[in-house]
C-alpha cells in the first residue's frame, strides 16, 4: 500500500518511523482539560483535539503510527492526562479503534 502512505505521509509531513518507539504516550481524556499543549510541542503533529464543539475537548493521537515516543506531550501535560507506556502496541489498537468520547 504504497500509495496510501504516501498520502498519510504528505498530511501529516513527516516521516514514519521505521521501529516501533519503546514507549507511547496513554492519553486520558477524563484527565484532559484541552489546553492543546501537547499538541503544541509534538515533534511529529500527531495529536489533534477531538470534540471541539464540547465544553471540554480532549487531546487524542490520531497518526500512533508516527509517533517517535518522545515523552513531549506526557512533560508539557500540567494535568497528567497522558503517561507513557510500555503497552506500545496496545496503544496504538487503542488510538486505532477507539476515540475519546466513546
Ligand atoms: S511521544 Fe512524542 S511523538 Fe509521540 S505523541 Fe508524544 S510528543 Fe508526539
Ligand atoms: S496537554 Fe494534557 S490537558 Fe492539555 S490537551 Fe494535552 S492531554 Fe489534554
Amino acid at each position: 500500500m504504497v500509495v496510501e502512505k504516501d498520502i498519510e505521509e504528505k498530511i501529516i509531513g513527516k516521516k514514519k518511523p521505521k521501529k516501533l518507539p519503546k514507549k507511547m504516550p496513554w492519553f486520558m481524556p477524563f484527565m484532559c482539560d484541552g489546553c492543546g499543549d501537547c499538541v503544541k510541542v509534538c515533534p511529529q503533529g500527531g495529536i489533534k483535539l477531538l470534540g471541539l464543539e464540547r465544553k471540554v475537548p480532549s487531546a487524542w493521537l490520531i497518526y500512533p503510527d508516527y509517533c517517535i515516543g518522545c515523552a513531549k506531550c506526557a512533560e508539557a501535560c500540567q494535568s497528567s492526562a497522558v503517561q507513557m507506556t510500555s503497552y506500545v502496541e496496545k496503544a496504538i489498537e487503542r488510538y486505532k479503534t477507539k476515540k475519546p468520547f466513546q
